[in-house]
């Protein structure tokens, strides 16, 4: 096996080794001079712990930099092998799961998307995912022993300390499911799980719009909201994986549908892109039947294109939806001061006149002092930025490059041959 993580006590080689990829991975292509210069160690043993990690696959020389200004040698620069070894990402959505092969870097080889079909009951979906990571790996080609972990975003609750799926109230049955048990022994790789916004927080925190703020909440709207939160560059779980469940904050008591989780006036039963579509057919019922409508099929990408024409009844829903996911927004706001707001989702179809629509609403419902502190943005990672986050959040255990737990647990490289 390769790069397992192990318990051991950690030694000041192992610290030095895993700084030194860190400054690869952060600040590629460096040098081994300018390696030697940041973390004030001396360059020989610079030098022997790179060559090292060089010997472990983890770090690659990519020819040389420029000659230095009084005509110095020419340094050779180093980057990161992301090809060192494979993660398997996976997304558990209510309509669609997504799972893809991809190397340490998150960049995707392979990617499988089948239908959720909840209705099959969750062992049947289980079952599903399972042979479907077993197809992934086959069709890869890439032995199981260079894939170093599963990492799961999967929707609802989830208390990621015990691979818990706690509750999702869009998935029924999905109550107390030893997720990461389950997989670990049917695939027998080390899995990870965590809730699916949280996944997604963590990719932009990695490789999106959050890579220099400390402060930010994705909101993703979808079937149902939720919300991932950074505070001081640190995610916000709550005591059981339950924090940022902005969805079910009651937003109308008056509210006449119920939603999945039981209560009356949650957020997502006003704004989903469920209850979009759910308000747009009520009101063409209303209004009589209209071939235009009949002919769209209603979903949710024609009704983008309806917006952009500026159909009437699809924009005064459209824009009330967008009235209310500003003052779920504005809440967090209240509640966290992000000074970044990332929007994830389907909804992100209805592109910029809906997010201005969005903007007004949170500015009309939060107070003078923050307004203007804050700034709401459309994700820029694409669809797939939720198996972006649950690959990272593998490597980000395996490697644990950030732990500042020297006496915890840590990596040493382990590689047959
Ligand atoms: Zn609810």
């Amino acid at each position: 096996m390769i790069y397992r993580k192990e318990k051991s006590n950690i030694s000041l080689r192992e610290i030095n080794k895993k700084n030194i990829l860190k400054i690869v991975m952060e600040m590629e292509p460096i040098s081994r001079i300018d390696i030697s210069r940041r973390l004030k160690i001396s360059r020989p043993t610079t030098s022997a712990y790179i060559g090292e990690l060089i010997k472990d696959g983890l770090i690659e020389e990519i020819g040389k930099g420029d000659s230095t200004p009084s005509g110095g040698k020419k340094a050779v620069l180093l980057q990161f092998n992301s090809r060192a070894g494979y993660i398997l990402g996976v997304m558990i959505g209510v309509k669609t799961i997504r799972i893809a092969l991809t190397d340490l870097g998150s960049n995707i080889i392979e990617i499988i998307k089948i239908p959720t079909e909840e209705w099959l009951g969750r062992d049947e979906v289980i079952d599903k995912l399972v042979k479907n990571l077993k197809k992934i790996i086959r069709k890869s080609k890439i032995s199981k022993e260079e894939i170093i972990g599963i990492g799961i975003g999967a929707s609802g609750l989830v208390d990621s300390k015990k691979g818990l799926v706690i509750f999702s109230p869009n998935l029924d049955g999905w109550n107390n499911i030893k997720l990461k048990e389950i997989v670990e022994e049917k695939i027998g790789l080390p899995t990870f799980i965590e809730n699916e916004c949280r996944v997604q927080a963590i990719a932009e925190k990695k490789y999106g719009l959050a890579k220099d703020i400390k402060n930010f909440v994705c909101v993703e709207t979808g079937t149902g909201i939720g919300t991932g939160v950074f505070i001081d560059n640190k995610l916000v779980s709550g005591d059981k994986g339950m924090a940022g469940e902005v969805g079910h904050i009651i937003t109308n008591l008056a509210g006449n549908r119920v939603c999945h989780c039981g209560n009356i006036g949650c957020l997502e039963t006003l704004c989903s892109t469920s209850s979009l579509l759910e308000d747009i057919v009520n009101d063409i019922k209303k209004r009589g039947k209209s071939s235009k409508y009949s002919e769209s099929g209603l979903k949710l990408e024609d009704l983008s294109s309806l917006y952009d024409q500026g159909d009437e009844i699809v924009t005064r829903n459209v824009e009330k939806n967008a009235e209310y996911l500003g003052i779920g927004i504005s809440n967090t706001i209240k509640m966290f001061n992000p000074e970044l707001i990332i929007i994830h989702g389907e909804i992100i179809k209805f592109g910029e006149k809906y997010l201005k629509k969005v903007k007004e609403s949170v500015s009309k419902n939060t107070f003078p002092k923050v307004k203007d502190n804050y700034n709401i943005q459309f994700s820029k990672l694409g669809e797939n930025v939720g198996l972006i986050g649950a690959t990272s959040i593998v490597f980000d255990n395996i490697f644990d490059l950030d732990s500042s737990n020297i006496a915890g647990q840590y990596i040493i490289k382990k590689r047959i041959n």
